[in-house]
């Protein structure tokens, strides 16, 4: 399991046709989702299916980014590869556009509250080939 910049640990990500255009702009650092042709619900986790209306055409778009903390625990006892990265937050965060993420908020663990404004960055291995969306204070530079 490779471990990010973070000093987050990474399982293998399985790229398809459902969660490409994702995968590739998480690749060039923006965050790309796809939204409801039909209903205009913007759908997480990317795929083409919509969790409203169930249509299965999509219009992928690039988002903000912005988000905000809806809710997080701090994880001191990690298990596996994450064992030595506590500890480490683990959040849902809700992004301006509207679904809520599960994810992890990079920086000092005691830092957060709800309600905190955060922006996505794409955490990355040693040699920049994969990229995984994480969350910063809003106020903070993105990892590069
Ligand atoms: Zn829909």
């Amino acid at each position: 399991m490779k471990v990010l910049s973070s000093g987050l640990p990474v399982g293998e990500v399985v790229v398809n046709e459902d969660t490409r255009p994702f995968w590739e702009g998480a690749a060039d650092g923006r965050l790309v989702l796809p939204r409801c042709h039909r209903c205009g619900t913007v759908i997480w986790y990317p795929r083409h299916l919509c969790s409203n209306c169930g249509s299965t055409e999509a219009d992928w778009f690039e988002a903000s980014g912005r988000g905000t903390v809806y809710s997080f625990t701090v994880v001191h006892n990690g298990e596996g590869a994450y064992a030595e990265a506590t500890p480490y937050v683990i959040a849902y965060v809700e992004l301006e556009e509207g679904p809520r993420v599960l994810t992890n908020l990079i920086g000092e663990p005691d830092s957060w509250s709800v309600g905190q404004a955060v922006s996505a960055v794409f955490d990355r291995d040693s040699d920049g080939e994969q990229a995984l969306l994480r969350f910063v204070a809003a106020e903070k530079q993105p990892l590069k």
